[in-house]
């Protein structure tokens, strides 16, 4: 699946500020680096490697910066990994896992220390609550503060029982939590631009609008064709998430695309909104398809929620959006939606991340659906890789990341069908 626009959706991110415009690749370019995609990843990756003083790097950008999922998600910066930690250690053993898991809580930390590094701001507040919705779940938010704590070392999390939730969320839905204050939510577009306007004065040459068609390998070079000219370069980096469709097929195999949904509400009074999460944490709950929400620098709720593994988009999102908004506040059944978007994120059969190298491609991917400080973890192992330190990524090819069953046009409804019983789970 690979779609492409020339602006920036009609999201509450988009509108929410003016965002420079890219020129688009007009003639041959040659570079040492080439980063294909410019959403947290490719971004990640450049940024590491201009803070370690790498020149001759280009990115190239199919949309705008940002345009897919890294412009458009719920700006939940949430330590872990899609799959949790029981995958990885399956197939990493506990030391490699032990170094994943650090990985996270650095890149936690970092998150925040880019911006301060770079004098921009991504509008970051910290707190991360993860609530439950059955009563039968809410053993499973207290192994975790044990394994967290006993297993990875982890002391950032702290359980929250019923009674005292009050104090946390104004929403009768939920039985319990786990509070993270390493956790916190940000704005993704600015994060996406700020990184972007950092790397062009740092001599990074970013493209908008300019697709890479296909790519190979000459001698030691590889050739990336586009619609108006060719790169040559010597490393390449593939950092198209959902959208790497035919450009790696052997990639694409191991991604299917999903589609999930967002709305902001107007701005809200401060006080009523204050009422609803006191602390301004963000809220995520643990069913399998999940609701997640915070409040937005302006005053307004951001509220994600519902997926659908056949790739597409409801008709009206806004329709479909607004019962599982009241369903957690039905306090903001009056509140007016004022935007309401979708967006594609990149699903790898365990949910495990997807990043490796083979002679001088690399690529990173795969984080389903919880990318925000992944992206940014994986995106050091591979600049750690095109510097040729490869520790980092080695420990990422050991996880095993499947195809997915069937052909394209299989491979999701069979993976719909297979999510049934989990959905299932859910209500009862
Ligand atoms: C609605 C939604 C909500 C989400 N909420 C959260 C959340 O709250 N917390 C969290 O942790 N994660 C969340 N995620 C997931 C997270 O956004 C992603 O994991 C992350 O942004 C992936 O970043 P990326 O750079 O790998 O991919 P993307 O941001 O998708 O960027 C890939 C880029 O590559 C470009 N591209 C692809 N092919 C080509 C080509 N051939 N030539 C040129 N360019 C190309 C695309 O145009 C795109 O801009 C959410 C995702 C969605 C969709």
């Amino acid at each position: 699946m690979f779609v492409s626009s020339v602006k920036h959706i009609d999201s509450y991110y988009a509108s929410s500020g003016t965002w420079p415009e890219f020129p688009a690749l007009q003639d041959a370019l040659n570079c040492e680096i080439l980063i294909i995609g410019a959403g947290f990843s490719g971004l990640h990756t450049a940024l590491k490697l201009a803070e370690a003083g790498v020149h001759n790097v280009a990115v190239i950008e199919a949309s705008r910066i940002g345009w897919a999922a890294s412009g458009r998600n719920g700006g939940q910066a949430i330590l872990g990994w899609s799959s949790d930690m029981g995958p990885l250690e399956h197939d990493l053993g506990y030391g490699d896992a032990l170094a994943l898991w650090q990985d996270m809580e650095w890149a936690a930390q970092e998150i925040q220390e880019i911006p301060k590094r770079h004098g921009f701001d991504i509008d970051y507040r910290s707190g991360h609550l993860w609530c439950s919705v059955q009563a039968k779940k809410v053993a499973g938010l207290q192994h975790w503060v044990e394994e967290a704590q006993n297993r990875w070392h982890y002391e950032g999390l702290r359980f929250i029982p019923k009674a005292e939730l009050p104090q946390w969320i104004a929403s009768e839905r939920y039985q319990a939590a786990v509070l993270d204050q390493n956790g916190g939510h940000l704005h993704p577009l600015k994060l996406c631009y700020g990184i972007a306007t950092t790397l062009q004065a740092q001599g990074v040459r970013l493209f908008e609008q300019t697709r890479a068609l296909r790519y190979q390998r000459v001698h030691d070079h590889i050739e990336v064709e586009t619609a108006h000219g060719r790169i040559t370069c010597r490393q390449l980096v593939l950092a198209c998430n959902a959208y790497i469709d035919q450009l790696e097929p052997k990639l694409n195999k191991k991604m299917l695309p999903v589609g999930c949904f967002q709305v902001a509400t107007e701005v809200l009074d401060e006080a009523r909104l204050q009422a609803a999460l006191p602390h301004n944490s963000c809220v995520t709950d643990n069913q399998f398809i999940l609701d997640y929400f915070r409040r937005s620098a302006d005053n307004r709720l951001l509220f994600g929620g519902g997926c659908t593994y056949m790739g597409g988009m409801p008709k009206d999102i806004h329709a479909f959006m607004q019962p599982l908004l009241t369903r957690v506040f039905p306090q903001f059944a009056d509140v007016k939606i004022e935007y309401a978007w979708g967006g594609h994120l990149d699903c790898s059969v365990r949910r495990t991340p997807d990043v490796g190298m083979d002679g001088n491609v690399y690529w990173l991917h795969g984080y389903s659906g919880h990318g925000v400080l992944p992206t940014l973890a994986a995106a050091r192992a591979v600049a750690d890789a095109l510097q040729g330190q490869t520790e980092r990524i080695q420990r990422y090819q050991n996880i095993n990341n499947p195809n997915f069953w069937g052909n394209e046009t299989l491979a999701a409804p069979i993976e719909a069908l297979s999510k049934m019983y989990f959905r299932l789970r859910d209500r009862f």
